[in-house]
């Protein structure tokens, strides 16, 4: 079977990992300080705070917010659960803004309207998280000073997005958002088995990031309430979590992070080489690259009669899947906050003719064209 996506793990990347695991610290180490700083510098922004997991990221910048009951969030549709689980985590309430059917990335325009309303309703959002669906950097400009002018915060999913970039800079910037979050799960850009990231420019909330992660737990000795009275000592300020990222993990992501442009590049021209084979079929397919460039984490086409192709496919040896099932029509979500088929319509269309294709860099020219020779026949 030819998966959807995979990591790439090489001996160089093997043996980052085999050298950690001969050293001293598998734990709070030195190695977890190095690959926030390397991410946080690809990204151009100030600080990383490496976590166990993307959603760990999303949980941990709703909790820097002060996200809380009564709070709403917004995001897309058209993302993993993640996105939107991780404002009730906080015991706010979740909202969602319709995507655009070209891109499948929030829709500044719907945004605007829908803000507008709720302005006038006195239900503003805390905080909405911008999704860069498939790896491809959404209107965050736009979208920034919205979000702005109505003194809602801005946070970036980019768990899609690493690498990727726009007329601003790379996204994980924190020009537009007060965090971007990245994840490391093996599908993903670069992988660290598990594992998550946050990008800030504000040194104060990295540093309460961090607090988070590890129980809430200050050691630093400026930050604590009484004088330190011995080495031991320590207190906890706030409710937090263990959120660590290992750095047997941040190793492998370091060492991955290395090959993070070459990974981009071959995903870059895999997509290329799909657009050149598929345009004639007929199916809808996602719009190349033009001033930002996608860190292309999924190809997604759009067919008719979906369900009927992609078992097809399946049954044929390509991988393929669906992202996603807008978060609104969860059976969770439906009953907890009734939201019915039919509110975000746009997001509800792409996800009925959406498919997968395989996409990874170790994926060879030979595989894709079987991928693309088997979808031509099955058309
Ligand atoms: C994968 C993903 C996450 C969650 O990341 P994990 O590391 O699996 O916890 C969040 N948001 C989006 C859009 C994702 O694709």
């Amino acid at each position: 079977m030819i998966p959807y996506g995979r990591q790439s793990v090489d001996e160089g990347d093997i043996e980052a990992v085999v050298d950690v695991l001969r050293s001293a610290f598998l734990t709070q180490g030195q190695t977890v300080p190095a690959f926030e700083r390397a991410v946080a510098e690809r990204c151009e922004a100030a600080e990383g705070v490496a976590v166990s997991s993307g959603t760990a990221a999303l949980h941990l910048a709703c909790m820097a917010l002060d996200i809380g009951p009564g709070d709403v969030v917004w995001t897309s549709p058209l993302t993993f659960v993640a996105s939107a689980n991780c404002a009730l985590y906080c015991g706010a309430d979740i909202d969602f803004v319709d995507i655009e059917a070209t891109t499948g990335n929030l829709c500044p325009q719907r945004l605007a309207v829908k803000l507008e309303s709720a302005a006038d309703q006195g239900r503003l959002p805390k905080a909405i998280i911008l999704v860069h669906y498939a790896g491809r950097p959404a209107d965050r400009g736009t979208i920034a000073a919205l979000a702005d002018e109505y003194g809602v915060a801005l946070i970036e999913d980019a768990a899609h997005a690493l690498g990727a970039i726009d007329l601003l800079g790379p996204v994980g910037d924190g020009r537009t958002a007060r965090f971007t979050t990245f994840s490391f799960h093996p599908v993903k850009i670069v992988t660290t088995g598990e594992g998550g990231l946050l990008t800030t420019n504000d040194p104060a909330i990295a540093a309460r990031l961090r607090r988070l992660r590890s129980h809430g737990v200050e050691r630093e000795p400026s930050a604590l309430k009484v004088s330190k009275p011995g080495d031991w000592y320590y207190e906890q300020h706030e409710l937090g979590f263990n959120y660590r990222m290992t750095d047997i993990q941040a190793a492998l992501g370091l060492s991955q992070l290395s090959r993070l442009a070459a990974f981009v590049e071959r995903r870059r021209e895999l997509a290329e080489r799909y657009r050149e084979k598929l345009h004639k079929l007929p199916v809808g397919l996602p719009p190349a690259d033009s001033d930002s460039r996608s860190a292309w984490h999924l190809y997604v086409i759009q067919v008719r009669e979906r369900a009927r192709v992609f078992s097809a496919l399946r049954e044929q040896g390509i991988g393929v899947q669906v992202h996603y099932m807008p978060v609104h029509l969860h059976p969770y979500y439906q009953q907890r906050f009734s939201f019915r088929e039919g509110d975000f319509p746009v997001a509800e269309r792409f996800y009925e003719q959406a498919i997968s294709l395989p996409l990874y860099p170790d994926l060879s020219d030979e595989e894709q064209d079987l991928v693309v020779n088997t979808l031509e026949r099955l058309l």
